[in-house]
């Protein structure tokens, strides 16, 4: 189906009502107007070419499903004829690839190994997979914060009440490697290290830009923040390639993946 839609030089049918649709084009002084309008009266659907894609601007049909789906979107004429024909749009293609890889991942049915060589000392049949670079290391602490009436005389005599009110502050650690194996996690920074064992991680939250962490021998919630979107895999759909880039929680179904496998 896709390679006979690849073909087309025009919209076939209306994505909305998948009726007959016309290819209309208007000369003005300047440049000229490309539109496709739907035929059928009750729907009149118009699509307008713009430089980059093609955009669903009107339709009588407002309460259709794809027209709440797709409208004010733009995209290719090979994604409007795929639409029109049932298909999805290769966003949608892809954001369902990614979440099939990602459960694939959290089960530890795909292992991804990234890289063969970090700067750790590997424990016997411990293998290395991921390496991200310059990561920061955030954690977060209470801080008893005083405040209130009292006065200070001198240095370090006070005078009078106040009171002590504890808050969580977040701070920046220290900046350095996170790896991950098929065992631990590991932070390798320049003042400070963490060396986690993926079996005492107890949450994960993940974020478009890191994760933040709980761990059963660690009091305090540890931050790792950095562009993960620098790690990427290719998947492939439809023969078009894709790169899945990293996120938070990307790393987090990996991680669950292998600690799924520990005993
Ligand atoms: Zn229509």
């Amino acid at each position: 189906m896709t390679e006979k839609i690849e073909k087309y030089k025009r919209i076939i049918k209306c994505p909305v009502c998948s009726g007959t649709i016309a290819y209309i084009e208007k000369k003005k002084i300047i440049g000229k107007i490309q539109k496709y309008v739907c035929q059928n009266n009750e729907c009149s659907t118009q699509l307008v070419v713009k430089k980059d894609g093609i955009l669903l601007n009107f339709t009588k049909k407002s309460d259709n499903e794809l027209w709440k789906k797709y409208h004010h979107k733009k995209l290719t004429l090979r994604e409007w004829n795929n639409i029109a024909e049932g298909g999805i749009s290769d966003k949608e293609k892809e954001e369902k690839a990614k979440m099939a890889v990602l459960e694939q991942l959290r089960t530890g049915e795909l292992v991804l190994q990234l890289t063969d060589e970090v700067p750790i000392i590997l424990k016997k049949n411990e293998a290395p997979c991921l390496m991200l670079p310059n990561i920061q290391l955030h954690e977060d602490r209470m801080v008893r914060q005083r405040y209130g009436g009292a006065v200070r005389l001198m240095k370090g005599v006070y005078v009078g009440t106040s009171r002590g009110e504890s808050h969580p502050e977040r701070r920046h650690v220290d900046t350095g490697d996170l790896i991950l194996t098929d065992k631990r996690l590991v932070f390798v920074g320049s003042r400070k290290s963490a060396d986690i064992d993926l079996r005492k991680i107890l949450s994960i939250e993940p974020y478009s830009d890191g994760i933040a962490l709980s761990r059963s021998n660690k009091k305090n919630v540890e931050w790792f923040i950095g562009n993960l979107n620098a790690a990427s895999i290719t998947m492939k759909i439809e023969d078009r390639d894709y790169d899945l880039r990293f996120d938070g929680l990307v790393l987090k179904c990996m991680i669950e993946g292998f600690a799924s496998k520990l005993d």
